[in-house]
Order: structure tokens, then sequence, then C-alpha cells
């Protein structure tokens, strides 16, 4: 039985990895502070799982051997990585920093959560993993993008210098039960908002885009990286773009709901577009999303009004 360490696993992709880790046989040890994961995410798991409350940014001890380790604990959406930047900052650096030395230690293979964020506000469209990005280090988004871009440098020098096996995945915007209602990302925002009949914000025009990835289709495509020979970033999202009116749109249609659309001031640094190209993920891994938008946020509308 192999053991899989991961951290962030009470968060919204974390929970689902253990979750599926379970299903296909692994001993999982979960480790989350609680800062923005839910211990009700796991609640239901105990057969070879383990949890552990620790903050990743400060040293890390684990007894048992480790095969896998899935580093995925950090603030991810821009509501509260802006709220608590220097902790999501230390998350990807000191946790990346001690997570790979534990990997190390433990002769693991290791699997970083990055993001589409390394992009920042691309100048090119679908991203290919070649793209350096546009990012502004200064911005009120640095603190999540500059952390996982040095996350990202810190895992490939630990691959070239200590021959680490690890891998990058960068994760396009995910969504699903278990997101949190007030996260304030836009898929739980207009759910919620349209499910009490309230208007349904849109920041500026509704003119970015994004391409939205049901979580099951995520965790398939970890799975088959975390397998794999790969060694450099993948691309991980769904490649079906939409304006973000478009998508409200969508959610209006699927809820049935009464609301209107009312129309905020776009934050700072918003990307004006977004949307993976994930031709390698399909080429190397075999790879691509399944769940249509409407089956998926049909699952997500359900879970929020059960939740
Ligand atoms: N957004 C919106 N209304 C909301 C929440 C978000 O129009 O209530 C927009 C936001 O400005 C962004 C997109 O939806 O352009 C996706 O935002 P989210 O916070 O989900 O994640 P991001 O992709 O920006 O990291």
């Amino acid at each position: 039985m192999k053991t899989v360490l991961i951290t962030g696993g009470a968060g919204f992709i974390g929970s689902h990895l253990c979750e599926f880790l379970l299903e296909k046989g692994f001993k999982v040890i979960c480790m989350d502070n609680l800062i923005t994961g839910n211990e009700d995410n796991i609640k239901h798991l105990n057969k070879n799982f383990k949890f552990i409350n620790h903050d990743i940014s400060k040293e890390i001890k684990v007894k048992e051997d480790i095969d896998y380790i899935l580093h995925f604990a950090s603030p991810a959406s821009p509501v509260d990585y802006q709220k608590i930047p220097i902790q999501t900052l230390k998350a990807g650096s000191l946790g990346t920093h001690n997570t790979l030395g534990l990997a190390l230690k433990k002769k693991a293979i290791y699997v970083l959560a990055s993001t589409s964020e390394v992009y920042g506000d691309p100048l090119i469209n679908p991203q290919p993993e070649s793209y350096w990005g546009n990012v502004n280090p200064i911005g009120v988004r640095g603190c999540y993008d500059e952390a996982k871009r040095f996350a990202e440098a810190l895992t490939v020098a630990y691959h070239r210098i200590h021959k680490l096996d690890t891998k990058i995945i960068r994760i396009f915007n995910t969504y699903g039960p278990r997101m949190r209602k007030y996260d304030g990302r836009v898929v739980p925002n207009f759910i919620n908002q349209a499910l009490e009949n309230k208007p349904l914000t849109i920041y500026g025009k509704g003119k970015q885009t994004r391409s939205f990835c049901y979580v099951s289709d995520l965790v398939d495509g970890i799975y088959k990286l975390m397998l794999s020979d790969i060694n450099e970033p993948v691309n991980m999202g769904n490649p079906e773009e939409h304006t973000v009116l478009e998508f409200a749109e969508i959610i209006k249609k699927l809820t049935k709901t009464k609301s209107k659309i009312e129309f905020n001031e776009l934050p700072e640094d918003d990307p004006h577009v977004r949307c993976p190209d994930i031709s390698k993920a399909k080429k190397e891994l075999g790879w691509e999303p399944k769940v249509s938008l409407k089956d998926g946020i049909n699952k997500t509308i359900e879970w929020f009004k059960e939740n």
C-alpha cells in the first residue's frame, strides 16, 4: 500500500484528492492548518486516513514512510489571498521548501499545485506552458502569483540539483462541491446569489474570459500526472472559454432565478482573458475534461442547495 501526503487536504481540491486516492487504495495523510480548509470536507474519511493539523510553513515532521507528496496547501481565492497575503507567500515559499525537503528525505515523488495565475494577465490566449506570463509582482495578486512562480522555480531546482522526481500542474479555474459559499470566487458567488434571487455581481463589464473545469476532471488529470514520468509543467483546465457575462447568463438559466445582473467595479489586475492550451496534457497523458459545463454546474447547484 502506497502512502500519499496531501497538504491542503481539507480544502476544496485537496479533499476531493484525499477521497479519490483512498478509493484507489492509497493510505492518505492529510495536512492542513484549516486557514481556508474545513474539517467538514474530510469528516467522512477514516479508513487508511490520517489528519494532521499543521501549518506547512513551519518544519514538517512525519513518522510514516511517504511515496508521494502532493503540495496543495494555499489560499486560492483572490478574496482570500488578498486578505492574508503573507500567509499566502509563506505557503508558496516556505511551505514548498519544507515539503520538497520532506520529499527528498522520504524519497517521495513530488507534485506541486501551481496555477494559471503564473501567466498573470496573459498577452497570448490560450496560454501554452511555454508562455512566461505577464505578472505584476507588487500588485494585489502578486502575493499568490509570485509565491507560485517561486514554488515552481524551487521545485525545478530540486529536480535539477537533487534529482527529485517532481511534477508541476498549472491549475486553471476549477469548481464543484465543497467550494466555500463565501470564498468570493465567481462560481460560488453567482450560484448562491441566483439561489437567493439576489443580483448577480459582475465585475467590470463582464467581457473578461474564464474557462471552468469540474473538479472530478481535474482530480483525474492530477492522478494521471502523478503516475507519469513528466517533470515539466502541465496545464490542466477546461478549454471552453466564456465571458463572465455569458457565464452569468448560464447560471441564470440553470438556476431559473429571478436575479438581475448588476455591474460593479473591476478589481485591480483582474486578468482580461484566461484559457488553457491543454495539447500537452492531451498528447502526453491522454487527458481532457469530460464533464460539460451544464452537468458540472447542475451538480454544484445541487450541492449548494443541500449545504
Ligand atoms: N467575478 C465577477 N463577479 C464575482 C466574482 C468574480 O464578475 O462576484 C469575475 C472576476 O472579476 C474574474 C472572474 O469573475 O474576472 C473570475 O473570478 P474568480 O475570483 O472566480 O477567480 P480568478 O479567475 O480571477 O482567479
